[in-house]
């Protein structure tokens, strides 16, 4: 695996590394456009794969997202010591803000945990009430996937000095509004809005 420290390289990378794979293994995912059972899910990604996002974000988008955002930090709050939070989020059906029209409005720029998540099953096992069996989605492209994050937190604690990890929409709102600079401030902020660390809070590094 080479080097992927921008999250526009790591991208691109996991996408050659995924194709590489599917191919010599014959695999072919069942995962088409307009199939979005996925897009229900607790999608956490790192500030820099964020940041990346965010100058791609059409009004629309960002309008969604302000409204989604405070929503999603409520529910964290409650909810990040409770061990089946994830799955309770899913159940609740709550597609992700930059879905539209059935089509991931950010395609190009999705994170890496949206790209890792495929399956060669049948999709209907996706949906959040069909509770999909061990293996339905595919291990070795997800662990790709987390290396290539991996590589980019590293990225990220040279830049910053921390790594910063959160949930997707709410993450980009509070890139949205601005995040204090520097760790300390930052911890501060997520302290205060009750969502830093826990078994799904945000999380420092
Ligand atoms: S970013 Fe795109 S692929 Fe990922 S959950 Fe949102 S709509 Fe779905």
């Amino acid at each position: 695996m080479g080097e992927a420290t921008t999250p526009e390289a790591a991208w691109k990378a996991l996408d050659q590394d995924l194709a590489d794979y599917l191919e010599k293994k014959g695999l072919k995912p069942s995962c088409r456009a307009g199939c979005f059972a996925c897009c229900f899910g607790w999608v956490t990604l790192s500030r820099l794969e964020a940041e990346a996002l965010l100058p791609h974000l059409t009004p629309a988008q960002k309008a969604r997202l302000l409204e989604e955002g405070p929503r999603r930090l409520a529910l964290l709050r409650q909810g990040k010591d409770d061990p089946l939070f994830p799955s309770r989020f899913f159940q609740g059906r709550t597609p992700c803000p930059l879905l539209e029209g059935g089509l991931c409005g950010v395609y190009p720029q999705r994170p890496l945990a949206c790209r890792g998540l495929l399956t060669a099953g049948d999709p209907a096992l996706c949906l959040p009430e069909a509770r999909a069996p061990k293996g339905h989605f595919l291990p070795v492209p997800w662990r790709m996937a987390r290396l290539r994050m991996e590589a980019l937190w590293e990225e990220e604690k040279k830049r910053y000095g921390f790594l910063l990890l959160g949930e997707l929409a709410s993450l980009l709102y509070l890139l949205l509004q601005g995040l204090p600079e520097g760790r300390e401030a930052v911890e501060a902020t997520l302290e205060a809005l009750g969502v830093l660390g826990g078994r799904w809070g945000y999380q420092l590094g």
